[in-house]
């Protein structure tokens, strides 16, 4: 027995006709966008549970939309369905004035203690649109999560400003991993660790798989259709949607492959370029996401002059728009076989050989934390420390420190 609790699924839209409308703006979306779910699961089956968290970020609706399509062609065709598909909706205060936010970026500041100050603040009638958002939005995903008996699955939707190419950036743990790489777009790979608190790193740390996908640019018409295939393989990959034909997988994923062009299929990120208000930053106009530049490429100006590319590349997220703290991303694509030998290096428990590596220790202080001098270990590229899990938490003089994440294997 299926159950929706999709606003009026009696009378989809017509799919046909929606995909070539631009997304308008979003008058004030529910908080829960719909539901769908197999309401009588077998005791020994209780199936995966996908929430779809869709515009974090209120100029970017295109996983609102997308969603809807999604939870209106389910009440229409009523698949055999396992689990529980949920989206929610993340900024719906920004999403109705078409701003990325009102007081602050609501992808940050995900962790217990900010989120308990959150509400303090709301409790205290002190609080800002956002902490109001953030308080609701854990209000709507902590009673799913509790009631999620099998895996849980998040998929974080967002768009560009610049255009672009749709991609998935994601936690690098070997269950992330595997999910991710079931989607035929470009994974990029050290984007979450650039940005503190996002709200995908603080549920990925309570050992659920999480992915972002990038659907294209904001106001694109594609970000919608991509991020709507994005969903329709994520309810397979879960597991929720274990009858879809192969032939309509395949048209899923054809369609992503042809959004793909041209762009390598793993990057790494390597460099961010961070700014403030102050700084009066301006891209210079032209760039795209994935787009190839030289070393000291001219890029963009502030205040100081010119501001040039620190290495050769392919740009990421150059920023135009006026909201925001990312200048631009520099990325370097990685050899698919880094990605293969670190898999079952990591599968194999052999991950913790590289702290024999010269230049290479633990911290005496933390078992899970590496210490990479960079006078001996300037040659090994980070990527080999990301690909066995490690992130790059802080530098202090010669020395980076990487720590291993948790959750890096199913169990763990
Ligand atoms: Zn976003």
């Amino acid at each position: 027995m299926l159950h929706s609790t999709a606003t009026d699924p009696g009378s989809p839209p017509p799919p046909a006709a929606l995909s070539h409308l631009p997304p308008p703006m979003v008058p004030t979306p529910e908080r829960v966008l719909g539901e769908w779910r197999d309401e009588a699961p077998a005791a020994s089956d209780p199936g995966p549970t996908l929430i779809i968290i869709a515009g974090v970020h209120g100029n970017e609706p295109a996983g609102v939309h997308a969603a809807r399509r999604v939870l209106a062609e389910l009440a229409r065709t009523r698949p055999a369905f396992r689990g529980r598909f949920v989206a929610i909706s993340g900024n719906r205060r920004a999403l109705a004035s078409g701003k990325r936010f009102i007081d602050r970026d609501l992808n940050r500041h995900w962790s217990a203690s900010q989120l308990a100050a959150a509400r303090e603040r709301v409790a205290a009638g002190t609080a800002g649109a956002e902490d109001r958002e953030q308080v609701e939005l854990a209000a709507a995903l902590d009673p799913v999560l509790q009631a999620a008996k099998g895996r849980v699955f998040i998929v974080d939707c967002h768009s560009t400003s610049s255009q672009s190419a749709p991609f998935m950036l994601f936690a690098d743990t070997l269950v992330n991993r595997e999910f991710a790489a079931a989607f035929p777009l470009p994974l990029v790979l050290g984007l979450e660790e650039q940005i503190d608190g996002a709200i995908f790193d603080h549920y990925q740390g309570r050992g659920v798989v999480t992915l972002g996908v990038e659907g294209g640019q904001h106001a694109s018409p594609e970000a919608v259709d991509n991020v709507e295939a994005v969903i329709w393989l994520a309810l397979r990959h879960a597991g929720c949607l274990p009858e879809m034909p192969q032939a309509e997988a395949a048209r899923h994923q054809a369609h992503l492959r042809e959004a793909r062009g041209s762009v390598p299929w793993i990057v790494e990120v390597r460099y961010r370029h961070g700014i403030r208000g102050e700084d009066a930053f301006r891209m210079r106009p032209g760039y795209v996401n994935f787009q190839p530049v030289e070393s000291r490429e001219h890029l963009a100006d502030d205040r100081r002059g010119p501001v040039r590319a620190p290495e050769g590349g392919h740009i990421l997220m150059p920023l135009y728009q006026g909201q925001g703290d990312d200048g631009f991303f520099m990325t370097r694509p990685v050899k698919p076989i880094w990605l293969a030998l670190s898999a079952r290096l990591r599968r194999r428990r052999l991950g913790w050989a590289v702290k024999y590596l010269p230049g290479v220790s633990r911290d005496p202080a933390d078992r899970a934390t590496l210490r990479i001098d960079t006078r001996v270990a300037r040659f090994y590229p980070m990527e080999v420390f990301h690909l066995l899990g490690y992130r790059r938490m802080r530098r202090e003089g010669r020395l980076i420190y990487v720590t291993r994440r948790l959750h890096d294997r199913p169990g763990e």
